[in-house]
């Protein structure tokens, strides 16, 4: 790396985790309102998988990443609200694959001081999209009952803790021992498998269903899903870590109960400078009072991004995957 030049990992096809290789790229310049951050972790999360593989449609050559972590060493012009050698999080940049990034100063959200890299860098992605999806998209109520999938994962690991946080009854789904260990020390209700999980969600809720189903594995869980929601109640269809689910006769949804069922993503969530510090106001002050516990679950080098698609797409892992530099 000289003065002018960094580290990155770059695609240059669609294809599995082996076309993720480093190389060395020109260093970027912040932007008008627009701030350059030293890396100290990159968060790894399931879409740069779709964006890797073809799945979601990207430019080629392809840098991935949107979340990331660490210091301002420079800031464009026009910006106010962010100084350099501050500490910064954010969910919302792009290339963040990278030994530096720049980012708009209104995404950019304070580290508290001390706070370290790498709980810094696990929360910015997953944490937000708990939050919302227990705050906004259904905001669940003291005694409802809620179904998480992949509950040990990362998003689910922090939706189980938030959920318990308001007073919710909650119902983990994940597909092995280990981590049904893991969602119950998290503070799961019950835990089950996904075989035939709606008939078990029928037995623990009174033969009513859940208040809300939130559902990130997608294409193998979708119709479980829909059949453990209850009479009026809603099915969050968050992610597709299984496949995308077909298309859906919206008929089904009167012959099973007046349901509502919702595709949210992020960036509907975090619209303005407001919304996304109001969310990680609430996210920092739950982790400062020990009330989140924020589990990284894999630090890789930057150069072995690979290694952290191949891990994350083989089942295998529980809560954040990071990359180093
Ligand atoms: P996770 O840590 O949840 O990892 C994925 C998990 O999905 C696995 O550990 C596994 O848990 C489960 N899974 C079920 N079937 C499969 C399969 N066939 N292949 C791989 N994994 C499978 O990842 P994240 O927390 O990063 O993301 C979770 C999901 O949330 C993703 O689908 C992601 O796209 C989505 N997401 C959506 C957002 C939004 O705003 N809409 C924002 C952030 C994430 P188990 O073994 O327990 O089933």
């Amino acid at each position: 790396m000289s003065e002018t030049t960094m580290q990155a990992i770059v695609a240059q096809e669609p294809g599995g985790p082996e076309v993720l290789r480093p190389a060395e790229v020109p260093l970027p310049e912040p932007g008008p309102r627009e701030v350059l951050v030293r890396t100290e972790a990159t968060g790894v999360n399931f879409i740069e998988t779709y964006q890797r593989s073809g799945v979601y449609p990207v430019d080629f050559p392809f840098t991935a990443g949107s979340e990331g972590t660490g210091e301002v060493v420079a800031v464009g012009s026009g910006v106010t609200t962010v100084r350099t050698g501050q500490r910064v999080a954010t969910s919302e940049a792009t290339r963040t694959y990278a030994q530096f990034f720049t980012v708009e100063e209104d995404k950019a959200l304070p580290v508290p001081d001390g706070m370290d890299p790498q709980t810094a860098g696990a929360l910015p992605l997953q944490g937000l999209t708990a939050h919302y999806l227990v705050r906004s998209t259904f905001p669940v109520q003291p005694g409802q009952t809620a179904v998480v999938t992949a509950a040990s994962g990362g998003v689910g690991g922090l939706t189980i803790q938030l959920l318990k946080r308001i007073g919710a009854t909650v119902i983990a789904l994940t597909s092995t021992r280990d981590k049904a260990e893991t969602a119950k020390r998290l503070g799961a209700d019950h835990v089950l498998g996904y075989e035939g999980f709606a008939e078990h969600v029928r037995e623990l809720t009174d033969g009513l269903g859940a208040d809300v189903v939130y559902d990130s594995v997608g294409r193998t869980t979708f119709d479980e899903s829909l059949a453990a929601t209850r009479v009026r109640g809603t099915t969050v269809l968050f992610g597709g870590s299984s496949g995308q689910v077909p298309p859906l006769d919206l008929q089904r949804l009167n012959s099973s109960g007046a349901l509502y069922v919702t595709r949210p993503s992020l960036a509907y969530y975090t619209r303005d400078r407001d919304e996304r510090t109001w969310r990680w106001g609430e996210l920092m002050d739950a982790v400062t009072s020990g009330g989140l516990e924020v589990r990284v679950g894999a630090t890789y080098p930057l150069d072995d991004a690979a290694a952290a698609h191949r891990d994350l797409e083989s089942r295998g892992t529980q809560g954040k995957l990071l990359l180093l530099p």
